[in-house]
């Protein structure tokens, strides 16, 4: 089985509650969706067919032998949107069978049910600034491990903060999942997002992409 992989590397953990720890990403090629504010429009075409062995193998070398515990080795599989490549599911089960704690993070645009359930999904619930927010499958919610996996709310401007916690409060969805929210960067301030967040007393954690704080924002390969 082949994939069309646009990279494979070794870094930190910029996102959601395993932020700062060490991680094998493998971003796949291609995305159906255009977020306006979209920074692995590299991912959409450019990339190398891998057999699912090399893969696999390259994400061994980089992270060594398993373990269990806070400090496991970590490996996420992402985009561009994974779940639209036929046969994720498969690579999924691949990284699994290694032995490592396994992340997708995905849009939330395609069935998660095909996900193993081990694997901690980050779903990304496009906003109706992104452009894309039509694209979510309400259903996938059902598919999402409470207490398990994420559900990430990426914010253009002040109105998306308003619909995010109006969406979230009509499902009561931070009863059952970790909730982020994150500020788009260089269009909502962080700070006002962090103070928004503390006076509506929202049940949500604030975030910022570390991997552009330390890296910047251009640099891909982090
Ligand atoms: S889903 Fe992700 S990769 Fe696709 S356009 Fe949106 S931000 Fe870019």
């Amino acid at each position: 089985m082949k994939f069309k992989v646009n990279e494979i590397f070794h870094s930190i953990q910029g996102e959601g509650t395993r932020a700062g720890r060490p991680c094998a990403f493998v971003r796949l090629t291609g995305c159906p969706l255009r977020c306006g504010y979209c920074d692995t429009e590299y991912a959409f075409y450019d990339g190398q067919f891998m057999e699912l062995g090399e893969i696999l193998g390259t994400v061994q070398t980089m992270l060594g032998e398993p373990r269990k515990g806070p400090g496991a080795p970590f490996a996420e599989l992402t985009g561009g949107e994974p779940l639209a490549i036929p046969g994720a599911p498969d690579l999924l089960r691949g990284l699994l069978g290694l032995g490592y704690e396994v992340a997708l993070e995905t849009a939330g645009s395609h069935d998660l049910a095909t996900v193993p359930r081990e694997v901690i999904k980050i779903v990304d619930r496009k906003t109706p600034g992104s452009g894309e927010g039509d694209r979510w499958l309400e259903t996938n919610l059902d598919h999402m491990v409470p207490g398990q996996d994420e559900l990430k709310f990426v914010l253009v401007d002040e109105a998306d903060y308003a619909w995010s916690k109006a969406w979230c409060a009509e499902r009561e969805v931070w009863d059952r999942f970790e909730v982020l929210f994150s500020p788009v960067h260089g269009k909502l301030d962080p700070a006002w997002l962090a103070e928004a967040i503390v006076k509506d007393r929202l049940p949500v954690r604030f975030q910022m992409q570390l991997h552009k704080m330390i890296w910047g924002a251009e640099q891909t390969g982090v």
